[in-house]
């Protein structure tokens, strides 16, 4: 009998290509997916670990849930709910000592395993199974093979975890030992992506530069040499990575930048702080002078290249000259794209528990001055395209009938107005106007006629 799975994620890109796998593992099972969970016999909360107050949130979504799961019991039927994903991991006992409605607990590291979990939770004894352990195989030798239809724009998780351990993250915790997967098993569901009507891809890894997977003639190939080779796949357009860590941008990879016309003229290179005292807190291995040259040589790779970064105010010991310095390097390197966020423990970090913990009052008229810098760049980013044709690859429907949303090499949205059936197409569009957050244009080939 059909059954319906609900997953609701949380969080990062990673988060989300699990999440379609995790689809992809259960619909031999007999399960399709469904928008809501009220109906649903399966719900799946895939959560993210990243953000503030991360479990109080999936702790307040279960008690809708526990409602939801309690009716669906009352009209005779059964709902499992299942918790996977970086809270999971962190959290897993102690998520199923305070959520009785739990049935089921796993990590990012083990949801290949998921129809054998699945049958054991829907067993009549009730049984609750939590699986946090990180298994020596790897996962992805496990997954189903990636078929049918895909969005034009999709992600392909190239490696996993990280040995990185900065001080504020929980990453290394949750996800793992860094794992990158072999060449070959990428480069097949890169293709069959593409088959399946992708015409973008993003790779990603929790920290993706540092790839060094397994290559066909058996050595370690790094991020540049796989680009360089999916860009032989005829029809993949687009490449993109994320995110990578300044001190893994090696020359392979700037290379690539210079070479690959398919690798997009956009990079998300965090930063974190412009402080060299404050990197070395933070355990970043890299200098402020570090991500100067690194910066310097992309550019001159890719003189068009648009920069996106992270930044965090507030990390345990920041002073007002730290910052300072951060809204400096901010103000000389110049962004498209910032995520900037006020520094908030996570519990077993080692800055949890640093001293000079910065009060709350400060962080915030830190972060009020940088995201004012950073809100600023954007806008002239994007007033500066005002003009320009660039090549837009339409992605979806807009909000208003005839409009379509695309992106702009730089990955900024672009609303369009043209046909549903052009979804997929990658069309010159001439910028229009321009808000902090995206562009309007015209089809080119409209403009001229
Ligand atoms: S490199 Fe990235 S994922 Fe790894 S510990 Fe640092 S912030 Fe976390």
């Amino acid at each position: 009998m059909a059954k319906r799975v609900y997953i609701k994620t949380y969080g990062c890109q990673m988060n989300v290509y699990d999440s379609a796998r995790m689809a992809e593992l259960l619909a031999p099972l007999g399960f399709t997916v469904t928008q809501t969970a009220k109906d649903a016999d399966l719900v799946i909360l895939n959560t993210c670990h990243i953000r503030e107050r991360a479990a109080e949130k999936v702790y307040s979504e279960l008690g809708k849930i526990r409602r939801m799961k309690a009716a669906k019991a009352g009209r005779g039927g059964r709902m499992i709910v299942a918790v996977a994903g970086c809270v999971a991991q962190a959290e897993g006992t102690e998520m199923m000592r305070r959520a009785a409605c739990v049935d089921l607990v796993f990590g990012p590291q083990s949801y290949h395993r998921l129809p054998k979990l699945i049958a054991r939770a829907l067993r009549a004894d009730g049984d609750r199974v939590l699986d946090t352990s990180f298994p020596v195989e790897p996962k992805f030798d496990f997954l189903p093979e990636t078929t049918g239809p895909r969005d034009v724009a999709t992600f392909l998780t190239v490696q996993e975890g990280c040995d990185k351990f900065c001080s504020f993250c929980v990453v290394p915790y949750t996800r793992g030992a860094e794992y990158s997967r072999p060449v070959i098993q990428v480069v097949a569901e890169a293709r069959r992506l593409v088959r399946g009507g992708a015409r973008e891809i993003t790779l990603l890894g929790q920290n993706v530069n540092s790839y060094h997977g397994e290559g066909p003639d058996g050595r370690e190939w790094r991020l540049g040499e796989l680009i360089r080779k999916l860009a032989e796949l005829a029809g993949l357009d687009r490449i993109r990575y994320t995110t990578s860590h300044p001190r893994d941008v090696d020359d392979e990879l700037i290379a690539a930048h210079r070479d690959v016309p398919q690798l997009m003229p956009f990079l998300h290179l965090p930063m974190q702080s412009g402080s060299d005292h404050i990197l070395a807190a933070m355990n970043r291995r890299h200098t402020v002078a570090d991500y100067r040259r690194i910066v310097e040589r992309l550019r001159s790779a890719r003189s068009d290249l648009a920069l996106s970064t992270d930044l965090i105010v507030g990390h345990p010991g920041e002073s007002d000259l730290d910052h300072r310095a951060t809204l400096d390097l901010v103000d000389e390197v110049c962004f498209a794209q910032a995520f900037s966020f006020k520094y908030s423990p996570r519990p077993g970090t080692p800055a949890a528990s640093a001293p000079c913990q910065i009060p709350d009052d400060v962080k915030t008229q830190r972060l009020g001055e940088l995201q004012l810098l950073l809100a600023n760049q954007r806008r002239n980013f994007n007033a500066a395209c005002i003009g320009r044709t660039l090549p837009v690859l339409l992605e979806k429907p807009g909000r208003h009938e005839g409009q379509l949303i695309g992106r702009s090499p730089y990955l900024q949205s672009v609303h369009v107005t043209a046909a549903a059936e052009r979804v997929g197409e990658i069309v010159p569009a001439l910028i229009t106007a321009a808000s902090a957050n995206s562009l309007s244009a015209s089809l080119a080939e409209v403009v001229r006629a």
